[in-house]
């Protein structure tokens, strides 16, 4: 089922006291009474202005039109261009003239309904799904960074990937097959259905149907796979369109998804994630997943600070074919910095036990992914330089029959997501037992990810500490969109003599023994 057309508003008809034409020479008011009608033609809403003893019609398209009020009965409207200036691209503007106080407010409440529903000329995309104006998604992404994101979902070969990350995708699978009965005989929402594969996972445990809402076009992959496993087909829907403008025909008794990126918030997907709950989630419908932890600890890796430090070497040359590069020196140190490192680490590199930041899918509003904010707060476990902080997250399934957790921390199986370490430019050194406080502050941006800001501190040690002046504080800005994939250099890491007590092993909080469940059941995850 694809987006409706804008037909949801019933056509609506006016007669103005007057109509005057600001762009035709005469400037005069009409001499016959004029009709103003809002509607919908050929996918295109529309103002138009018909004089009743003429033939003569013109309209306004309503994705260009604004609205200007010159006093209680007097309005003057202008267009881009409208139908009847097709061959140039003037603006066109009238004086419009009502009788009563009245009729002038509802015509400015149609107008302002008429134009929230307008269609952006040429947002109809080739399979005839509609893109509003209004949309939330479009709103607040890039057009250009959107147009990329759904070009890569896509693509057969990105799908792949993600299915063939067999500790993601086995984690799923199982979360849904030990919780049947929260899929038997359902309706579910599949929220960014990719290939289907979750959409399909949901039939297998037993869904009455399964809506698969997805915006790329791996939607048409998805119905010819579907189509392919026929047991399943006849309960699943695919539906291309982006969740934010898709109208679907019941409500659903769970979603599932897999909205997670890098950092867990990267790609901003959470948000479609939540959008969809409050669209089509009845009241205590279950979410797949349910509640999201991202996990933060400050780390000590020499060799990634040198790595990063020395990349920007290049640029302290100064005869370079005759060309002095260093003015370019610093700029490119920080860029090296500002870009988080993706890789699979050691977890002795941690320094600290972790801590975590708590987001609940079935609570957090939309807006309150824009701006995360996450006071930090560590004991050292060692004596060392901590060249930043590493994070990464993990996912619950709340499952009426069994709560499956999936991780991406260091140490577990790897996943695609890896972890991700945000270098300081300047490391701190501290000691045992020392505290380390900061904050990391995330900001969302319109390219479907985050700037990162993080500030770690070190208080003082030993005598003079309990003047309690703070001695060593470090910070750094980071593009979340921008990362520097470091798979491709494993490291070797020394094997101690005695290996040293794991950094989540000191936990002291409640958080410990959980993590430790969560590495032991994730390992059963596996297949
Ligand atoms: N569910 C699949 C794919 C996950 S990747 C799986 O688990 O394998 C996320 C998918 O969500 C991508 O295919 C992407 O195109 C889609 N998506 C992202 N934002 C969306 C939105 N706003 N509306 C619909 N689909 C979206």
């Amino acid at each position: 089922m694809e987006a409706p057309c804008m037909n949801r508003l019933k056509q609506k008809e006016f007669t103005l006291a007057s109509l005057t034409d600001l762009t035709s020479s005469s400037s005069s008011p009409s001499s016959s009474p004029v009709v103003a009608t809002f509607s919908c033609v050929d996918e295109v809403t529309e103002l138009r202005f018909q004089e009743s003893e003429s033939a003569d019609s013109f309209s306004f398209d309503l994705s260009s039109a604004q609205l200007f009020k010159l006093g209680p009965l007097q309005l003057v409207c202008v267009c881009d261009s409208s139908n009847s200036t097709k061959e140039n691209s003037f603006s066109r503007g009238v004086v419009i003239k009502f009788r009563d106080e009245k009729e002038s407010k509802d015509f400015c409440d149609s107008f302002e309904e008429w134009t929230k529903d307008a269609v952006t000329k040429g947002s109809c995309l080739p399979n005839g799904t509609v893109s509003y104006s209004s949309s939330k998604f479009d709103n607040k992404i890039e057009a250009a960074s959107a147009k990329m994101y759904f070009h890569y979902y896509g693509q057969l070969l990105h799908q792949q990937n993600m299915l063939q990350d067999y500790v993601r995708t086995g984690t799923y699978h199982a979360a849904v097959m030990e919780n049947r009965s929260d899929f038997s005989g359902r309706v579910v929402v599949d929220v960014g259905a990719g290939s289907g594969i979750l959409s399909m996972f949901a039939a297998l445990a037993g869904a009455k149907h399964v809506y698969a809402v997805e915006a790329s076009e791996m939607a048409d992959y998805a119905r010819k796979l579907i189509a392919g496993n026929p047991l399943l087909a006849e309960r699943i829907t695919v539906i291309k369109g982006k969740i934010e403008d898709v109208e679907l025909p019941e409500k659903a008794d769970v979603l599932i998804s897999e909205p997670m990126g890098t950092l867990l918030v990267n790609e901003r997907m959470l948000e479609t994630y939540v959008i969809a709950r409050d669209r089509f989630l009845s009241p205590n419908g279950k979410m797949f997943p349910t509640v999201g932890r991202i996990h933060m600890a400050p780390f000590a890796d020499e060799f990634l600070f040198i790595e990063m430090a020395n990349k920007a070497l290049f640029w302290q040359q100064q005869n370079y074919y005759g060309v002095d590069l260093t003015p370019l020196y610093g700029s490119a140190h920080q860029g090296y910095f500002s870009q988080p490192v993706v890789d699979a680490f050691d977890p002795r590199l941690l320094v600290a036990p972790s801590m975590f930041h708590v987001i609940d899918f079935t609570k957090m509003k939309e807006e309150q992914f824009y701006e995360i904010d996450v006071p930090l707060k560590f004991t050292a476990s060692v004596c060392t330089r901590v060249h930043g902080l590493a994070c990464w997250f993990d996912v619950l399934f709340d499952g009426s029959t069994v709560q499956r957790w999936f991780t991406t921390a260091p140490g577990a199986p790897t996943t695609h997501w890896y972890q991700i370490r945000c270098v300081l430019l300047q490391p701190i050194h501290v000691m045992a037992g020392q505290e380390i406080t900061g904050r990391l502050h995330l900001v969302a941006h319109s390219a479907q990810s985050y700037t990162i800001n993080l500030n770690l501190s070190a208080k003082m040690w030993g005598p003079g500490a309990n003047q309690g002046g703070i001695l060593q504080t470090s910070s750094c800005k980071l593009d979340l969109k921008e990362p520097y994939y470091r798979m491709s250099q494993p490291q070797v890491y020394p094997v101690a003599q005695e290996p040293p007590a794991q950094p989540q092993d000191l936990q002291i909080q409640s958080d410990d023994l959980e993590e430790v469940e969560l590495l032991q059941q994730n390992t059963n995850a596996q297949f």
